[in-house]
């Protein structure tokens, strides 16, 4: 079989078979076809798409390329959540720990950050310690211990995933439903949950910049699963805005851990952060049959996290992966990158927009993400928001802090990110109302 061929026959948009497909992932997995022939297969892809046959079999392909977990013999329920990449989305991890203090298992494998948006490995990574690769006996030991754990691809579970996701990330080809379907569920299926909430995100700061196209993959992801004999359910929820009010790795971290500390002042959270964790946590246990319906989820997930059981579940998780959580607490609040700078507010005004994906993108280039791939990431760097969509400001007051290295930072990023937030005199707060999400079941 030669690449060359499939690569010209997907250009045609012409499908391949589950031969081909498997010839091109395994290959490229085992090392034996270059980047470059394989970049050109995943842009005939963009450009081309998949039938559902297809992205069918592209999962299950992704998905044996390594190891797949069993974990069926544990005694509790196995449910997941995945976002299809947003910025600032900060819910993994502090929907991890409340699920499973509200009584389920959380066999949780992420992604590290793509293009604009970050990733939960990367941000977990910024812990001391914190290990996300562990062996299949850590793993379930872990799940038992304290219901939940955090690991990333391998080696050895879902290795085309990691091979491909890193290719993607700098080729252009990330905004694809058949890569994203097959990335995301060759991942979920292959760790072994037994169900699955999928928040799929539209607008500046997703991949999927129109409720239709986000639509459009929400419903594939459903169909897809459902075909590999899981259930899932996909949300639709806005991502115009960033989520809560830090975008980085170490300072969503520390989000993550005022939203869980039951002693951290309520009024200080950030409503949309907690709002779409809870609403995602009821869904999930809803689906592991916990409640009888999705509000009752809602309400138990309050509950678990106004009891202090999620932070406790999310201080052993620390714990049990490696994480030094004596110097985390520490560190929150003073663990910072060097060099700060402020931008504050032209004029009065409301505040009517802030843009997600410039966010994203001035986050990623200044560190939090890659722009290449190996590019390391650095921890401490990111964005702060003073204000969220709805606030009003007075003209000089800090709207945003950025926390930056020399090493990655050039002058213009300012100027770019002075016109993220958009100030007018619109005086109704789009925050005030309870957000509707469109669900597809
Ligand atoms: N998240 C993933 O895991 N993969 C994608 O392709 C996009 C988002
Ligand atoms: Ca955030």
């Amino acid at each position: 079989m030669q690449l060359i061929d499939i690569i010209i026959k997907k250009r045609n948009g012409i499908a391949c078979s589950k031969k081909e497909l498997e010839y091109v992932i395994n290959e490229y997995t085992k090392g034996k076809l270059p980047d470059y022939q394989l970049t050109a297969f995943l842009m005939a892809v963009y450009f081309k798409g998949m039938t559902d046959d297809e992205m069918m079999s592209f999962t299950q392909i992704m998905m044996y390329s390594g190891v797949c977990y069993d974990l069926s013999d544990m005694g509790k329920f196995l449910v997941d959540k995945h976002s299809t990449g947003g910025v600032g989305d900060t819910v993994s991890l502090i929907l991890a720990p409340m699920v499973a203090a509200a009584g389920v298992y959380v066999p949780m494998m992420s992604g590290r950050s793509l293009g604009h948006t970050g990733g939960t490995l990367d941000k977990i990574e910024s812990i001391e310690g914190f290990n996300t690769v562990l062996s299949q006996e850590d793993f379930r030991n872990v799940l038992h211990t304290c219901g939940y754990a955090m690991i990333s691809q391998s080696e050895h579970i879902v290795p085309a995933d990691k091979k491909l996701y890193a290719l993607r990330d700098v080729t252009g080809t990330v905004e694809s439903i058949p890569l994203i379907v097959s990335s995301i569920l060759s991942k979920k299926f292959a760790e072994g949950c037994q169900a699955l909430v999928m928040d799929v995100k539209y607008g500046s700061g997703a991949f999927m910049k129109s409720i239709k196209q986000a639509r459009e993959l929400a419903q594939q992801l459903v169909k897809t699963a459902k075909q590999l004999g899981k259930v899932t359910i996909s949300v639709l929820t806005p991502m115009e805005a960033p989520l809560g009010k830090m975008i980085g790795n170490f300072l969503e971290v520390e989000e993550a851990i005022h939203c869980l500390s039951p002693d951290y002042p309520d009024e200080h959270l950030s409503s949309d952060l907690i709002d779409l964790s809870i609403y995602l946590g009821g869904w999930m246990l809803y689906l592991a049959k916990l409640v009888k319906n999705q509000k009752e989820g809602v309400a138990r997930c309050v509950q678990v996290l106004q009891q202090g059981l999620a932070w406790e579940h999310f201080c052993e998780n620390v714990t049990l992966q490696g994480g030094n959580m004596d110097l985390l607490l520490k560190q929150v609040g003073t663990r910072r990158a060097t060099l700060k700078k402020t931008i504050s507010a032209p004029r009065a005004g409301i505040v009517t927009a802030i843009d997600a994906y410039i966010l994203g993108t001035v986050a990623t280039q200044i560190g939090a993400g890659r722009e290449q791939q190996g590019d390391a990431i650095l921890p401490d760097v990111g964005i702060e928001l003073a204000v969220k969509p709805g606030d009003s400001v007075k003209e000089g007051d800090t709207i945003m802090t950025i926390w930056h290295e020399k090493e990655r930072y050039e002058d213009n990023l300012l100027k770019i990110l002075t016109h993220a937030i958009h100030i007018g005199s619109d005086n109704r707060s789009n925050t005030e109302h309870e957000q509707i999400f469109e669900v597809i079941q």
